[in-house]
């Protein structure tokens, strides 16, 4: 019997799609004619896809989908996989991307997002540091939480709880001060900060940057040698992954203080929040209480189901 190697790939490319429906029914076709499992969104603006699968099923998958205009040159993130990172296929028609709440700012024409931040190679951003010190200033793209274990050195890291709250917090005046600086966007495969750097830009950050191919990249360039400190969250069963062995443990148990990258959804399936717990204080794979915020938000709980994995944006 041969053993089929398990990859997981992660990519996004910004296109006019005039037909979400018909590119969501394709795309569909294609994942489970190779079964594949993760999740694809669809939105007028382009297509975001984290897939796991055998390396040639998803190289299959990945040569059919470039054949779309303005999607030929999409930067394709490969990584190990189990096969066990994805429960099932989930593919879906959005109105955006990634849900920043502002459709209508975002302009894209083939192969990319219209006005957005300057990309920079991971090798730029070192350069761009070293010339200019002080005066660069790293941005966290994501959801605050994931920014618990791993950040660039000296990042802003917003008071984001979802993508959702990113135009209030930049109209909020607490980053003002960062308007002349150079601001360097990041978040993991890049695709939040094609459209965050336009978000920006619109409202008078006047130098930002993003991360070609984002965290990711970086990475898999410096490991744990650059400005990139601890491990990078990712959306899936994996976790926390860790560029090399040396990498800092940033992360601290939520209830016990010691050192942790481990995320752990609450033990309430309608709740989306995740916590850090160590393995001695939490030994299963949940919390067995829900979280502060969702005892107040909701007064019903859902007990969660083990098997799932958590359901949230990718990239
Ligand atoms: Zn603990
Ligand atoms: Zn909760």
């Amino acid at each position: 019997m041969c053993m089929a190697t398990n990859k997981i790939v992660l990519f996004y490319g910004f296109t006019p799609i005039a037909d979400t429906f018909a590119v969501k029914l394709w795309q569909r076709e294609l994942a489970a004619r190779w079964d594949l499992r993760g999740r694809i969104i669809v939105a007028p603006s382009g297509i975001n896809a984290t897939l796991g699968g055998t390396v040639q099923a998803l190289k299959r998958y990945v040569k059919a989908t470039k054949e779309y205009p303005g999607l030929q040159d999409i930067d394709v993130k490969w990584s190990a996989g189990t096969g066990a990172e994805f429960p099932r296929l989930s593919v879906k028609v959005r109105p955006e991307l990634v849900a920043f709440g502002a459709p209508d700012e975002i302009e894209v024409q083939p192969g990319g997002v219209i006005g957005g931040g300057q990309h920079l190679a991971p090798a730029q951003v070192n350069q761009l540091v070293k010339e200019r010190g002080d005066d660069v200033v790293f941005f966290d793209g994501r959801n605050a939480f994931e920014a618990q274990t791993g950040r660039f050195r000296g990042a802003v890291v917003p008071a984001v709880e979802t993508t959702h709250d990113f135009i209030k917090e930049l109209e909020s005046g607490k980053y003002d001060d960062l308007k002349d600086k150079a601001v360097i966007t990041y978040c993991t495969g890049g695709v939040r900060c094609e459209i965050l750097s336009v978000l920006m830009k619109n409202r008078g950050f006047n130098e930002v940057y993003q991360i070609e191919g984002g965290i990711v990249r970086y990475g898999e360039q410096f490991g744990s040698g650059g400005l990139w400190d601890g491990t990078l969250y990712v959306f899936d069963g994996r976790g926390s992954v860790a560029f090399g062995a040396d990498a800092r443990t940033l992360g601290r148990c939520t209830l016990c203080g010691g050192a942790t990258d481990r995320y752990l959804n609450c033990a309430d399936a309608a709740c989306t929040h995740q916590r850090l717990a160590c393995r001695e204080c939490v030994p299963g794979a949940a919390f067995a209480n829900r979280c502060a915020q969702c005892v107040e938000e909701r007064a019903e709980w859902l007990p969660r189901h083990l098997d799932r994995a958590p359901n949230q944006p990718v990239g």
